[in-house]
């Protein structure tokens, strides 16, 4: 009896963090000052006082390079909202992660650090930076991580799983979906690192939009994404985003958090 109660316990406990974990894993708990949270750099993003070039770069497994698609659709959305007078590259880099099993949030974090090319913040050049490994998240849902201020991992096992019947949304949709999406996190959306003036963060999923046409929307985080959203999935900031972000950019929105000022 005491067994089943304690058994009952547990399964609300664990119902209730897979609630709040969703694409940030455990990252909000364990904040290493230096390493900062989701959206501790979009103001090293969305504006050009200090950093006026930016990398993004792309830590993959053999077999798990991203999409040229998915890059290309991710340099478009960041060139739309960030400013950087001296361009946007990507860094390619193929490596073997120290790593076996499931993904932790910790996992990414320490792989993250790990394999990093160059400091986030390294003279005018921000760096962001995205894995591709191969394996799943501890939690077998979940598609993509943002573990701190410029780290995010995608997890393409499950990605491929993702697709819906008939192939729509195909594999592919799905990766560049979820690539914008989680570097949205790293852009502070939605209401990480400030409070939107517009409300529009779902009330069950912290940190993700309300709007199915958002590619913010809780349910792109999600292996059974298909079951959630019928028709085209979205793979764009929504007007509300769009507003969160210039409001940052121009200081209309109050930003907290920043690694730098
Ligand atoms: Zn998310």
């Amino acid at each position: 009896m005491g067994n089943e109660r304690a058994k009952a316990s547990l399964f609300v406990l664990a119902l209730l963090s897979a609630s709040l974990s969703g694409c940030f894993g455990d990252s909000l708990d364990i904040l290493p000052e230096r390493k900062g949270i989701p959206g501790g750099l979009t103001l090293a993003c969305l504006q050009d006082d200090a950093y006026t070039s930016m990398v993004i770069e792309i830590d993959y497994e053999a077999g798990y390079k991203p999409m040229t698609s998915s890059t290309d659709m991710l340099l478009d959305r960041l060139e739309s909202v960030c400013d950087k007078p001296d361009g946007i590259s990507f860094d390619f880099t193929e490596v073997v992660f120290d790593h076996n099993g499931d993904w932790s949030a910790n996992d990414v974090r320490e792989q993250a650090w790990e394999h990093k090319d160059a400091s986030p913040l390294d003279g005018s050049t921000l760096t962001w930076q995205i894995l591709f490994p191969s394996g799943s998240y501890v939690d077998s849902s979940v598609l993509g991580v943002a573990v701190d201020a410029s780290s995010i991992a995608l997890f393409g096992d499950t990605i491929e799983t993702a697709n819906g019947p008939f192939n729509r949304p195909s594999v592919e949709d799905v990766e560049n979906s979820v690539t914008v999406h989680e570097v949205g996190h790293l852009l502070g959306l939605v209401n990480l690192v400030y409070q939107s003036p517009v409300d529009h963060e779902d009330e069950n999923n912290e940190g993700h939009s309300n709007n199915d046409d958002s590619v913010m929307y809780w349910a792109i985080e999600s292996a059974d994404l298909a079951n959630f959203i019928f028709g085209t999935l979205p793979n764009e900031f929504d007007e509300d985003d769009l507003a969160d972000l210039s409001g940052m950019a121009d200081g209309s929105i109050k930003v907290t958090d920043q690694l730098w000022s």
